[in-house]
This record gives C-alpha cells, sequence and structure tokens, in this order.
C-alpha cells in the first residue's frame, strides 16, 4: 500500500492547488499578447503542467521533451541525453519550459542553452520545486511553486523508481523505502 510508505507530507493537495492558481494568474499577465509555447519536460511536470496550463487564461501551445541526465540516480552528471525532442520549431516563440523540480540545475542549464540556440523570442523556466541547497549550475528560474529543503521528495508527478507520481501531494517517504534492494 503506497500511503504506508509515505513518512510525511510537505506540501499538501491545498497547498499546490492554491499556489497553482497564483502562478496561472501570474503568467496570464505576463504572457499576454505573446506568442506562449510551454514545453514540458517529460515525464515529471506531467500533473503539475495539466494543472498549470488550465490556470493560465490565454491561448497558448505545447510541446514537450523527454531527456536523460547521465549519472546515477541521486547524482546528476550535467550530461544531458535528448531522449524526445520537441515537434515543433520554437524561433520566435516565448518559450516557458516547465519543470517538476531544480536540484543541482544541471539539467536546466544545459536545456536553457540549447533551446537559446534555436533562436526563440525568449526563455523562462517554471518549476514546481526549487531545491537551492544543492545547486551546481546557476540557472534564473523566474516562476518558483515552493523552496523546499534537500530532501528526497515524491508525489504529484515526482517518481522513486517510477514509482508514487499519482500522489496528489508532494511528500518524503520513510527511510526504509528508499534503502530496500
Ligand atoms: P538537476 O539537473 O537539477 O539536478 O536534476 C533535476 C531532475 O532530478 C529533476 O527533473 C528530477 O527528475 C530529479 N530530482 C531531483 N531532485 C529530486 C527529488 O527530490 N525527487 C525526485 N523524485 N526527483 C528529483
Amino acid at each position: 500500500m503506497v500511503l504506508e510508505d509515505i513518512k510525511s507530507i510537505m506540501i499538501s493537495e491545498e497547498e499546490i492547488a492554491k499556489r497553482v492558481k497564483e502562478l496561472g494568474k501570474q503568467l496570464t499577465e505576463d504572457y499576454r499578447g505573446k506568442e506562449l509555447l510551454i514545453v514540458g519536460i517529460l515525464k515529471g511536470c506531467m500533473l503539475f503542467l495539466s494543472d498549470l496550463v488550465r490556470a493560465i487564461e490565454l491561448p497558448l501551445t505545447m510541446d514537450f521533451m523527454v531527456v536523460s541526465s547521465y549519472g546515477t540516480t541521486t547524482k546528476s552528471s550535467g550530461v544531458v541525453r535528448i531522449i524526445k525532442d520537441l515537434e515543433r520549431e520554437i524561433e520566435g516563440k516565448d518559450v516557458l519550459i516547465v519543470e517538476d523540480i531544480v536540484d543541482t540545475g544541471l539539467t536546466l542549464s544545459y536545456l536553457v542553452e540549447n533551446f537559446k540556440s534555436r533562436n526563440p523570442k525568449s526563455v523562462r523556466i517554471c518549476s514546481l520545486l526549487d531545491k537551492p541547497d544543492r545547486r551546481k549550475a546557476q540557472v534564473d528560474i523566474e516562476y518558483v511553486g515552493f523552496k523546499i529543503p534537500d530532501e528526497f521528495v515524491v508525489g504529484y508527478g515526482l517518481d522513486y523508481g517510477e514509482n508514487y507520481r499519482n500522489l496528489p501531494f508532494v511528500c518524503v517517504l520513510k527511510p526504509e523505502i528508499y534503502t530496500k534492494k
């Protein structure tokens, strides 16, 4: 049973819903009159993105990217492999990258440079979570849902071994779950 694996809830379903609405309102103001393209980095962004786009009261388009960072599950190496690239050109578009969490920042600093080489009009980042304690590469995150301490979290799109993504809140698992196997 999944609920038995949870140590504590860090961000509740209600807190997430409230913050997503606020972000949607802010994005609606900031991107009015622009050609907004939302780029989701799969799979972690899926729940956040689907709630966020419904809170943005503007016409927009969406595209998705799948990336994998070389290295172990806990240590990002900074070398990013694009497994699925964008389907359309981003030239002249106002691109908003939607991520689940920024940890070392290595993945996003690579992606932002990669995107900039494709000549968009602008590139900004919107991340549900920000773990600033472990930052290795400097990235400007214009839109942050929540700043969190250096703990490994799951839920609301975030996984541990592909599990727990469907939990409606962000939580920390019991230590024995992470040491199992
Ligand atoms: P970065 O390159 O910023 O270190 O890597 C970000 C990626 O690492 C995220 O997109 C996510 O897949 C993974 N990650 C970093 N911290 C966590 C965490 O606390 N929980 C989960 N589930 N994934 C994390």
